[in-house]
């Protein structure tokens, strides 16, 4: 049993006022392995303090500086990547493949920020005017469960490198991961008051956040009715609001695609991070000439995907984070029987050889209709659904008919058709016939996805207004 008794305010370990303990689980058996005592209102309150107070100093830092602060922190964060890796499949129930991604994608974003900062133009001449970007404040940083490290990493790096200090407000189910990651933001030996890490309720110190008048950006990245409540909170003092929110990605198979590559990319795109990942493509979108042939591929490759133990090398979808989202899953795979869906592979219950555990069955089911609310509703689970379509027209309004517009996967034989419907298709990133990550392009979603974007330039202007000096 691990105890996390401190939080990190400027630049210190703390003993949280808040007094509340939240236990920690291990999905892969459901026993509680750790606890974390919350922090309060109070905590709140004292790291915003701090951030205000270290932001004038900051902010004024050179672009040499923060470089330098940033590769520490990139240092930092390379060193800790063991005790990382395990407390992601502990923790977090990844399975081994994704988790070794998991504790180095951290590096990579640090990475992606310096070299984002180093091609920055702070300054440039429109006529007579300097426009100045100039850095906001104080920045509330609120990150989900499902990539706990990643999150933190890549949204503080961003804002320290756009010149803006910090207050971050982790998942409370990540506080394994999370105090890894300040140790090592300890270790990067980053000045006070620039970051600070306020482990605690969202409905607590998440609001604090989003409602007080010295914060003046909030960069959250969770679910679609979070993201509304910040949105309205923060409405109130005219933060700055980056979201990055939920899913219903579709993945358009075309008539001219070859199952054989198509499929396997299909699958993986559906059931990455175990299903629970903002972009996964969750709805399949099959021509109805070949839906018999798509159905059968896609049925025998979910049944051959081995769901269970994240420990075990070959298991490619583990347990869900919790017991709620264990139960959310098996409701909704109940719910498609209940709409007229046909279950073609998995089903409610366990994976195979798990008695214990939140894992669950990768599940696929076909004759969907975009109406329902499997089709319509993030899941967050391994739940895949298959929709056949006429035409090319109507295969892009199905992938455009959802409140959600994150990513899509576009899948065909001939590359320049591809990604002539991937031009049509409503969504912050859409890949073709790949699902390679490209780290220094903007990423986040229209509509119900969110507001802004992240990485790259992008995220880095996200932390800063323009201000024009006209002499
Ligand atoms: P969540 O919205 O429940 O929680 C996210 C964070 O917000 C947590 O730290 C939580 O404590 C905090 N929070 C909760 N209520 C709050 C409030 N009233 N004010 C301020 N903060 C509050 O989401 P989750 O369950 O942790 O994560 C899953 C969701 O995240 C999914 O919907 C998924 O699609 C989304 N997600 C989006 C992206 C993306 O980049 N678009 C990436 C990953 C996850």
């Amino acid at each position: 049993m691990q105890a996390i008794e401190q939080i990190s305010i400027n630049g210190e370990w703390v003993t949280p006022q808040g007094t509340e303990r939240f236990d920690l689980f291990n999905p892969a058996t459901g026993d509680v392995i750790g606890q974390v005592r919350l922090a309060s209102e109070a905590d709140a309150l004292n790291a915003i303090a701090a951030a205000k107070a270290a932001f004038p100093g900051w902010s004024q830092t050179s672009r040499d500086e923060r470089i330098a602060a940033l590769i520490r922190m990139r240092d930092a964060l390379e060193a800790c990547q063991p005790a990382l890796l395990q407390a992601i499949v502990e923790e977090y129930g990844a399975p081994a493949s994704r988790a070794n991604w998991m504790a180095r994608y951290p590096v990579s974003v640090i990475e992606e920020a310096i070299n984002a900062l180093k091609a920055f133009e702070f300054e440039s001449v429109v006529g007579q005017a300097r426009v100045v970007m100039t850095p906001l404040g104080v920045a509330g940083l609120i990150t989900p469960w499902n990539s706990d490290a990643g999150f933190i990493c890549g949204k503080l790096a961003a804002a320290l490198a756009a010149g803006c200090t910090a207050v971050v407000k982790p998942s409370e189910m990540s506080a394994l991961q999370t105090h890894i990651v300040t140790q090592a933001l300890h270790e990067a030996q980053l000045p006070p008051g620039v970051f600070n890490i306020v482990t605690g309720r969202g409905d607590v110190v998440g609001e604090v956040l989003s409602r007080h008048p010295d914060v003046a950006k909030i960069s959250f990245t969770g679910s679609t009715a979070t993201g509304k409540a910040i949105l309205r909170n923060a409405a109130e003092t005219f933060k700055r609001v980056t979201l990055e929110l939920g899913g219903k990605s579709p993945t358009l198979i075309l008539e001219d695609a070859d199952l054989a590559d198509a499929v396997p990319l299909a699958i993986q795109a559906g059931f990455m991070n175990s299903g629970q990942a903002c972009i996964a493509g969750t709805r399949i979108l099959v021509p109805a000439s070949r839906k018999t042939e798509c159905e059968a591929a896609l049925a025998q490759a979910v049944a051959a995907v081995k769901s269970g133990d994240p420990r075990d090398p070959a298991t490619e979808v583990g347990p869900m984070v919790s017991e709620k989202q264990w139960q959310r899953v098996q409701s909704y795979i109940r719910l498609g029987q209940q709409e007229g869906a046909r279950l073609l592979a998995g089903g409610e219950g366990r994976a195979a050889g798990c008695e214990r555990g939140w894992s669950v069955r990768p599940t696929l089911f076909s004759e969907v209709k975009n109406t329902m609310r499997i089709a319509r509703e993030e899941i967050f689970g391994p739940v895949l659904s298959v929709i056949a379509y006429r035409d090319e027209a109507e295969a892009i309004a199905i992938a455009n008919d959802t409140d959600y517009g994150l990513s899509a996967l576009v899948l065909g034989g001939d590359p320049e058709r591809a990604r002539r419907v991937a031009g049509q298709i409503t969504a912050g990133r859409v890949l073709v016939n790949t699902l390679a990550h490209e780290a220094s392009a903007p990423f986040g979603g229209f509509k119900h996805s969110g507001i802004g974007r992240e990485m790259g330039r992008w995220g880095l202007a996200a932390f800063m207004e323009p201000k024009s000096i006209v002499m």
